[in-house]
């Protein structure tokens, strides 16, 4: 780092050390440039910390890792360990009365509730999957997709059920159809033992090796000038010199810190659609139904699983931990009152008498689980905004709504590698902004 009058010039300044901030991190300062990374809250990690709860360890909501996402940890030298949570599930489908009526998973192709023509269409649907070109299907909704593909109600239903469960968003009109299916060709998951706390405390580690500094409590509240002399101010005052800066923070409070503001123009690719859950995370000693580990609703947005079963999670073996969730509508406003209320009921339907079993709760009504749809208006993946801040030489973004690459945490490890490799390179001239010039 080379000092002026007696103040250090970073190479790189980082807003926010949740997983993208960390993992630019580590292959910034390997590569040898200087880097601090900031973030307002107390710990690193962002929305991947664990709380302890009940001697467990709970993540915001459950998480499940595509092993997709385990090349780059590994090239960042995390290696985490845990398990694939093994079937059999059940799909919960509307009753005859508006009540939930449960079918095994193992029984919707072995039984009669689906139709001859309904099992072929389904098995057709899967069976496709590794050779549709996704490319082709970037700007078609996933609803207009499914609607060509696939004539039965119910056989959509079971689809749309299954890409909540990978994508955690419930828009399929909205939805990019080549995202979606490319995100289905990757949908076996790890649960991780000691939760994904363990990602952020590995990744920490890995970081303060490489010699990057992390400071905590350091809120971020403006993003000045461009490379090779930018400006980064904090709340307290204080300001940093840099020669380049990466945002982890979402993608409106990204261009809140910029002075001078973006175009009106250059702004609307980064009005984005954020994914929600309400999210009921438990910890249990045992349930009524042991054997039942993992409920998806097909005709409901809602999700049942034992993480336990698959992960280390709590020193106490008798302790379970069980996340329940709903994925929440990007069109209809929700209320967290009732949509507790009908995590709830849920739960009563599947382990009845679960309250009694119950050590600890933690009702979390609005997670914020990505901070954009991948949408087909936009083009899909590739139409989303890009590393490199149009514009503004030496700025660039990370997070899950960046870059090409992935949904959710595969978005943010992929952006992060891609903004520190075109740091690393240089290439300071391709500034599009975009992918492909969308
Ligand atoms: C309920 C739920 C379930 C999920 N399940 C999965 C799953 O199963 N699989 C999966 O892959 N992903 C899942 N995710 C998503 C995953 O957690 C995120 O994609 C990932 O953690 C995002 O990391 P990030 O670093 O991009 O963003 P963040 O974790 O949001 O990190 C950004 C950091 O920036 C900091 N920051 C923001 N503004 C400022 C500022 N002005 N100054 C300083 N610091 C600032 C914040 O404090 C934060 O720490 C889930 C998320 C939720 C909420």
């Amino acid at each position: 780092m080379i000092q002026n009058h007696n103040k250090p010039i970073w190479d790189v300044v980082i807003v926010g050390a949740g997983i993208a901030g960390l993992t630019a991190s580590i292959y910034l300062a390997r590569a040898g440039q200087t880097v601090l990374l900031l973030d307002k809250g107390k710990h690193p990690g962002g929305r991947a910390i664990s709380t302890e709860i009940a001697a467990a360890r709970v993540n915001l909501g459950a998480h499940a890792l595509s092993k997709s996402a385990l090349p780059i940890l590994q090239e960042v030298g995390v290696t985490p360990t845990g398990a694939v949570p093994k079937p059999p599930g059940t799909l919960v489908f509307e009753g005859t009365n508006g009540g939930y009526r449960a079918i095994p998973l193992a029984q919707l192709l072995l039984g009669s509730f689906l139709k001859w023509q309904e099992k072929s269409q389904l098995l057709r649907f899967y069976t496709s999957l590794s050779k549709t070109d996704t490319s082709a299907l970037c700007k078609v909704s996933l609803q207009a997709h499914l609607e060509a593909q696939i004539s039965s109600p119910r056989v959509r239903s079971v689809v749309l059920g299954l890409v909540r469960l990978s994508t955690y968003c419930d828009a399929p009109d909205q939805l990019s159809a080549g995202a979606v299916i490319k995100q289905l060709k990757q949908s076996q998951v790890l649960y991780i033992d000691e939760g994904w706390q363990s990602l952020v405390s590995r990744l920490t580690e890995q970081a303060q090796q490489a010699n990057v500094l992390i400071r905590t409590s350091s809120v971020v509240i403006g993003i000045t000038g461009s490379y090779p002399q930018m400006m980064v101010t904090l709340k307290d005052g204080s300001q940093l010199t840099t020669r380049h800066v990466i945002s982890t923070a979402g993608p409106m409070d990204t261009l809140a810190l910029l002075n001078p503001a973006l175009t009106p123009m250059e702004v609307e690719a980064y009005k984005l659609t954020p994914v929600r859950t309400a999210c009921l995370d438990l910890v249990v000693s045992g349930m009524p139904q042991p054997k039942t580990k993992f409920v998806l609703g097909a005709d409901y947005p809602l999700y049942y699983s034992n993480h336990s079963a698959a992960a280390s999670l709590s020193e106490n073996p008798a302790n379970e931990v069980v996340h329940v969730m709903k994925y929440l509508s990007a069109s209809i406003h929700s209320d967290p009152t009732q949509d507790e209320y009908e995590l709830k009921g849920f739960l009563d339907f599947i382990q009845p008498g679960w309250r009694k079993h119950v050590v600890q709760q933690r009702f979390l009504p609005r997670m914020l689980v990505s901070h954009g749809i991948v949408t087909a208006a936009n083009g899909g993946l590739p139409g989303r905004p890009g590393p490199a801040v149009k514009g503004r030489p030496g700025l660039y973004v990370a997070g899950d709504w960046v870059g090409a690459e992935g949904m959710l945490i595969n978005a943010s490890l992929a952006s992060a590698k891609e903004a520190a490799q075109m740091i690393i390179a240089g290439r300071e001239k391709d500034k599009e902004g975009m992918y492909h010039g969308a």
